[in-house]
């Protein structure tokens, strides 16, 4: 149950509402869910194992709470190989079951750029004993996201270049009109599964580059038309 009294007394602290900033305005987007694609680019999941061709992309999910907006990223426990995937950021102001393609747009309040910090080895450690992701997505500070962009000041992005370098390198090159699911099928086939809220995010999946970084590394990426973002590891 959601509970939206002011009166109540709860009996641990709540805490506070994940948020990201909104590029030239002082109010915040509040965040509800984080939806993630996996393989939405066909030389990514090439480059993962797989075959576009006969995998299509698919969803998981991170915590509202993963997000990071300092700029510093602190390299996660448990691991040795924390990859890097650069990603357009969808950011939802309506939402609803069953959204037909058509509509769906009209629920999009802006877009981000964001990286999906993922603890590779976990996360292949899962995929091979067929176990859920969490423990290689879903951990403290795997989202660093840039400020919002609203779609009523740059439109709806069906193509621009997505980018990420390391250290000043080029590592990751990708154009946005290369996603295999594009920003309404996501949310379409999203609502089918899920009641999508205002407040939801999608982070559309990476291009092919994907790599591992150490303490010191520099990350900086951007969307053509949306921003960019850089984070160095810590
Ligand atoms: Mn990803």
């Amino acid at each position: 149950m959601t509970v939206m009294d002011k009166d109540v007394s709860y009996v641990v602290e709540p805490q506070p509402i994940p948020a990201l900033p909104v590029r030239g305005s002082g109010a915040l987007f509040p965040v509800h869910r984080i939806y993630c694609v996996g393989r939405n680019y066909a030389e990514h999941a090439i480059e993962m194992g797989h075959d576009p061709n006969r995998e299509p992309p698919f969803f998981f999910q991170k915590n509202p709470d993963n997000l990071l907006l300092t700029g510093e990223f602190p390299y996660p426990p448990a691991t040795s190989d924390v990859h890097y995937e650069i990603e357009m950021v969808v950011a939802l102001s309506g939402g609803g079951r069953d959204i037909p393609m058509e509509r769906a747009l009209a629920c999009v309040y802006g877009y981000g750029v964001g990286l999906d910090m993922t603890r590779r080895d976990l996360q292949g450690e899962m995929k091979k004993l067929g176990r859920p992701w969490e423990i290689g997505k879903a951990f403290e500070h795997s989202a660093p996201c840039s400020a919002l962009v609203p779609a009523s000041e740059i439109g709806h992005p069906a193509g621009g270049a997505v980018w990420l370098d390391v250290n000043g390198e080029r590592r990751q090159t990708g154009d946005i009109n290369q996603m295999i699911w594009k920003v309404p099928e996501m949310i379409a086939y999203l609502s089918g599964l899920f009641e999508l809220r205002p407040g939801d995010l999608i982070m559309t999946g990476t291009p092919a580059g994907v790599g591992a970084v150490r303490r010191g590394d520099v990350m900086s990426g951007g969307v053509e038309g949306v921003g960019e973002l850089t984070v160095r590891v810590v």
